[in-house]
């Protein structure tokens, strides 16, 4: 071996090296880190991994929207810490989904977590939900609403009808006219999930409900907090989605080629969850 040819085996080894490094550290499984937002006098919200959670401190413990995924809970704890020493007394969850309700089994020894009767239907029968197992019910549960009223403040979480799942709650704090949309609000474009009971036909219905509330912060289950008109915008996205699907739907259009069209126009993903989970159940839902 000549010294040119050694110095480069030498070098494509040490490339090997520093990769092996690189993919033995990414294995690691450190969580991501969170980012904490203020978003009104007591109320927070963390961003990162799994979907936003809202921090709502009172004189008598916190309450949170969502828990993000299991991984998360330590994090969140001390994002928590950085705001106040008030303890976590209750977890209102949007729905059953991992990245919204993987941090419950944590949280259940010292909070009270509160969930759609759906939500919990939908983890207990995970097989036909797409909820993965391992994701901890609630222990109280409600069809319509219910408030948590803790130091003087107020939480509601009503559950309008279908969209996202059949079990997705909106968390409004009336009186920071601020609401939580779990998930029917999510990113820029829906994920209906059809095993777990969502509809693109009740989903503008839904929303429709939620923008009478009188509110004008939205935190959003994924993506930047925003305001009535940016749900609105959303609100409005879902419908022309709909309507696109089912005129092709109509017309006869095969589920590959609705695909095509909602990847192109409706920034689905080729590989993504909706065409798992949304695709096939819109082709039956719009017929
Ligand atoms: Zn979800």
């Amino acid at each position: 071996m000549n010294r040119t040819l050694m110095a480069r085996v030498s070098a494509g080894v040490l490339l090997l090296t520093g990769c092996w490094i690189a993919y033995t550290q990414n294995q690691s499984k450190q969580p991501p880190p969170l980012t904490l937002n203020k978003v009104k006098d007591d109320l927070y919200e963390i961003e990162g991994d799994g979907g936003n959670v809202a921090v709502y401190v009172t004189g008598e413990g916190v309450i949170l929207v969502d828990d993000k995924f299991d991984q998360d809970h330590e994090n969140i704890i001390g994002k928590v810490k950085s705001v106040t020493d008030q303890p976590v007394k209750y977890v209102l969850s949007t729905h059953h989904h991992a990245d919204h309700s993987g941090g419950n089994a944590k949280f259940l020894p010292t909070a009270e977590i509160i969930s759609t009767a759906n939500a919990r239907a939908n983890i207990v029968g995970h097989k036909q939900s797409n909820a993965p197992p391992g994701v901890a019910p609630a222990r109280v549960v409600f069809t319509e609403e219910c408030s948590v009223f803790l130091g003087d403040k107020e939480v509601r979480s009503r559950h309008f009808g279908r969209g996202h799942t059949n079990g997705d709650a909106i968390v409004y704090f009336p009186a920071l006219r601020t609401i939580h949309t779990g998930d029917l609000m999510a990113g820029v474009t829906p994920l209906i999930d059809y095993p777990g009971g969502g509809s693109v036909v009740e989903w503008t219905k839904t929303l429709d409900q939620a923008l009478k509330l009188d509110f004008d912060t939205v935190i959003p289950g994924h993506g930047a907090v925003t305001n009535k008109a940016g749900l609105l915008a959303y609100r409005n996205n879902v419908e022309k989605l709909r309507n696109r699907a089912q005129a092709m739907i109509r017309e006869g259009k095969s589920q590959e080629e609705v695909g095509k069209v909602m990847i192109a126009e409706f920034n689905w993903q080729a590989t993504g969850l909706q065409m798992q989970w949304s695709l096939p159940g819109l082709m039956t839902e719009l017929k």
